[in-house]
């Protein structure tokens, strides 16, 4: 049986077949049917914070955020992340600058963005990657320092809290997937979590067209979701406290068993202050050799590790520019995301721990 990086939780199917019964009931499939406005509803007390939207998936809930900022010109971003945190930026015509990363938690350095600031700068767009928090108030004091919107890339950070609140609530704009493959999914699906009014409604707008009934407002986009990817939320709430806690379990075993006096992991800033959702198990290794050496023997046993981070962004070949990232160009080529999931089974993780141990 190929074991991949992640598997996709699926719940009972009676569970499923529950809600999806509501959908024949109210004949309503899309749109922001009941079920969705429940999700929203649900979702908003779970993470105990004030607005937020479900859209179609993660990559549309980044596009919203930066059309509904008005983002122009040069946005300050990460070059350590998935390849949509910086395509979203051009795609919307946007700079990106890149700012290096730190080593101990891989996130953006928030100690160097200061330098990469222009005249034409409108914005700090980061990832909290693998859902360990950025430097949040470091980043916040730059930006109201220089009058420049925050976008964060929450896309990992679902089920995470820092400092007594959820990790959605950072930034202006936070984002979110909820794909297939993440700690919480909707099969496909995205939100939006924005503190401020005026700007969450023009994202409710711009992901419905632009227009309420006969009145055309602004050029929007579709970036609604169907109520059948919110029958699979709304199921998948109720066993996301077993799903982490599943997780945790497989995450603390790989910490205590694989050998860290030559492999290095991330580490938290303010760790004690962190609710973590054990969303993926990097390992950092010695070199890029020893890295596709063990990528090939894990492949042997149909063992599927991934390249999380791989290439790092800045050196992807549709930009016009380079510019150097030593850091997250040297951590991006020897990094590699083992399989983590609720029921990994126990003999497959020691038979992976035992694979990257001996092959080191
Ligand atoms: C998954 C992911 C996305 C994209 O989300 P989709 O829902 O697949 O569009 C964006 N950024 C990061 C960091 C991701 O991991």
């Amino acid at each position: 049986m190929r074991i991949n990086v992640t598997k996709s939780f699926l719940p009972p199917i009676e569970e499923y077949q529950n809600q999806i019964k509501r959908i024949w009931e109210t004949k309503w499939l899309t749109n922001n049917g009941p079920l969705l406005v429940e999700l929203e509803e649900k979702l908003r007390n779970y993470l105990n914070i004030k607005n937020i939207t479900i859209v179609n998936n993660g990559t549309i809930a980044l596009q919203l955020a930066i059309k509904a900022l008005g983002l122009t010109g040069e946005v300050i971003t990460t070059p350590f992340s998935y390849c949509a945190t910086t395509t979203s930026l051009l795609w919307e015509n946007l700079e990106p600058v890149f700012v290096d990363i730190q080593k101990h938690d891989l996130n953006i350095d928030a100690n160097l963005i200061e330098a990469a600031i222009t005249p034409k700068t409108s914005a700090i767009l980061a990832t909290h990657v693998y859902g360990r928090p950025c430097d949040v108030e470091k980043i916040e004091e730059i930006a109201k320092k220089h009058k420049l919107k925050v976008i964060y890339d929450a896309a990992h950070a679902f089920g995470v809290d820092y400092k007594g609140k959820s990790l959605l609530s950072y930034g202006d704009v936070s984002t979110c997937s909820f794909h297939a493959t993440k700690v919480f999914h909707t099969i496909e699906g995205g939100s939006v979590v924005c503190n401020d009014t005026e700007v969450f409604e023009q994202i409710k707008l711009m992901k419905s067209f632009g227009h309420v009934l006969d009145e055309y407002y602004v050029a929007g986009i579709n970036g609604k979701n169907s109520e059948f990817h919110a029958a699979m939320g709304l199921v998948n709430l109720n066993h996301l406290a077993d799903i982490i806690s599943g997780r945790k379990t497989i995450f603390e075993k790989y910490s205590r068993e694989l050998n860290f006096s030559i492999l290095e992991k991330p580490k938290s800033n303010n760790s004690e202050e962190l609710v973590y959702n054990y969303a993926y198990y990097p390992i950092v290794l010695p070199n890029e050799e020893t890295t596709l050496r063990i990528i090939d023997k894990l492949n042997e046993v149909d063992i599927f590790p991934r390249r999380y981070f791989y290439p790092s962004l800045n050196k992807l070949k549709y930009l016009n520019t380079y510019q150097r990232c030593p850091v997250s160009e040297d951590i991006s080529l020897r990094v590699l995301s083992l399989p983590l999931y609720p029921d990994l089974d126990i003999e497959d993780q020691e038979r992976i721990i035992d694979i990257v141990n001996k092959n080191l």
